[in-house]
């Protein structure tokens, strides 16, 4: 239900004080009157909407583009909101450590989006786990804070999703990362699929886990119950079961003279006198969120386990592999005609279906790699045309709970249906032939995904992949109208 509304100019948001002229290449500002192009002007559910380039280190294609958006940030909220995203990204997550050295393969884009009313809504949700109480608020994004961690702690409203994806896709087509803001002192949050929705009470080192989680589909490595894991081989690159130094996921770094395993909680028999627990890899038993035996990582203290510190060097190693491709200068030249499509692939009841697309200015870089988790291929004939991964798609999960009794799990929700982005070079679709053209959702277990021969994900030899979905036998009656005009131009 959206209530009727005017629409007024970004000349509001130089009132409320904080935009910074955006960089763009061309030398035109960034800043953009924008009107929601599927409701009318009466309709749209903020007061103003902007956009602000925080750092851009190429063009979009050609970079992992994480788009912030705040939600229930009035008028006079906005410097509030602006230094939030300084705090979590710009001089958090992005000034730290593994981040800031590979600042080069992303873009930050920051959207204000004016919410009518300060705050968001909250709900509150009795020990039986039912609704006790509910305080709606007339916001941009309709978003929900429940400080609880069995709920994930913050959740959508029915609009949500379809809000921020209209937004985002008029305002930052080319964005893959997405983080959410609610304006909420609370801690906790809720990360999966590419998105991490927070409260204003975390800090920039619990974000940096979660996009461990969403880019490099890593596992925690934390460990807080005394139960034993009796699972196979775990599919994240920091976990398992295996104690065998030749055939150890990570036996490449562990040196010839350190235990396997090496202990628990402490580095068992005494540890040597150089040994740095975040940096030096062994095989620490505990992982995986609950389990204190029967599953390994490599060292005592990641931020896969308790955030503040660094990522260990097999987690790096994973994160580097993400970003590697993307870490190359490229002009920052637009409309040469090296461009880009990116479809917004929808997978429901086991089924695929394009749900819109658009086309963007290039350069543009395709990905090489595969991670564990979902990923897609696109192929015309026998040559791949897009590859992709989604580490976390499929999976919504709630931010662990540091707690008396230590921290406390995420708790994971999935989803019925989930949509991913495709991105193909425009000249690979240009007057192609539908007839050959197929889309591969698939998911992929251990092996090596930096290893990918010429033929199809599903059938390579360097990786355990199951078939999840297929498009295939498509014909232009199938496209959205977008698609149509791309493919098959009048
Ligand atoms: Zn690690």
């Amino acid at each position: 239900m959206l209530s009727l509304r005017a629409f007024t100019t970004t000349k509001d948001l130089h009132v409320a004080g904080g935009i910074r002229q955006p960089m763009r290449s061309d030398g035109t500002s960034s800043l953009r009157d924008w009107l929601r192009s599927d409701l009318s002007a009466s309709e749209v559910p903020w007061l103003a909407a902007s956009v602000t380039t925080l750092f851009q280190s190429g063009p979009p294609g050609s970079k992992i583009t994480v788009a912030v958006v705040g939600d229930g940030f009035g008028p006079q909220d906005q410097e509030a909101y602006n230094t939030a995203v300084d705090r979590l990204l710009t001089n958090g997550v992005f000034a730290q450590d593994f981040f800031e050295a590979n600042k080069a393969a992303f873009n930050i884009v920051r959207v204000n989006l004016v919410s009518l009313e300060s705050g968001v809504g909250t709900k509150t949700y009795g020990a039986d786990g039912n609704l006790i109480r509910q305080y709606d608020r007339d916001t941009a994004l309709g978003a929900y804070y429940n400080g609880d961690w069995a709920h994930l702690w913050v959740e959508d409203g029915p609009s949500t999703d379809a809000r921020l994806t209209s937004a985002l896709s008029e305002l930052v087509p080319e964005h893959q990362l997405k983080l959410v803001v609610l304006n909420n002192p609370g801690g906790g949050g809720r990360g999966g699929n590419w998105r991490a929705t927070v409260p204003l009470g975390i800090g920039w080192p619990t974000l940096a886990h979660e996009f461990g989680h969403a880019m490099g589909r890593l596992g925690d490595e934390y460990h807080d119950r005394d139960e034993t894991y009796g699972d196979t081989e775990p599919t994240e690159p920091n976990l398992t079961t295996n104690t065998d130094r030749e055939t150890l996921k990570w036996g490449w770094i562990v040196g010839g003279e350190t235990p396997m395993p090496t202990g628990g909680d402490n580095y068992t028999p005494p540890k040597p006198s150089w040994w740095k627990d975040n940096q030096d890899v062994g095989l620490f038993e505990g992982g995986h969120g609950s389990y204190r035996f029967g599953v390994y990582r490599p060292v005592l203290e990641c931020r896969m386990n308790s955030n503040d510190p660094r990522f260990c060097p097999v987690c790096a190693s994973v994160m580097e592999g993400v970003t590697a491709k993307h870490l190359a200068a490229a002009p920052l030249s637009e409309g040469d005609g090296t461009g880009y499509v990116r479809l917004v692939v929808r997978l429901e009841q086991g089924v695929l279906r394009v749900l819109e697309a658009r086309e963007l200015d290039g350069p543009f870089v395709q990905p090489g790699l595969v991670t564990q988790g979902f990923a897609h291929e696109v192929r015309i004939g026998d040559r791949r045309v897009a590859l992709g991964s989604l580490p976390d798609a499929g999976v919504s999960r709630g931010f662990s709970e540091i707690g008396t009794d230590g921290p406390r799990e995420h708790v994971v929700h999935r989803p019925d249906a989930f949509d991913f982005v495709v991105r193909v070079a425009s000249a690979e679709l240009r007057g192609a032939d539908l007839s050959e053209l197929t889309v591969d959702l698939v998911s992929v277990g251990a092996g090596r995904g930096d290893a990918l021969g010429e033929g199809p994900l599903r059938e390579d030899p360097a990786l355990e992949v199951t078939p999840i979905a297929s498009l295939a036998d498509l014909s232009v009656a199938d496209l959205p109208t977008s698609l149509r005009r791309i493919v098959a131009p009048e």
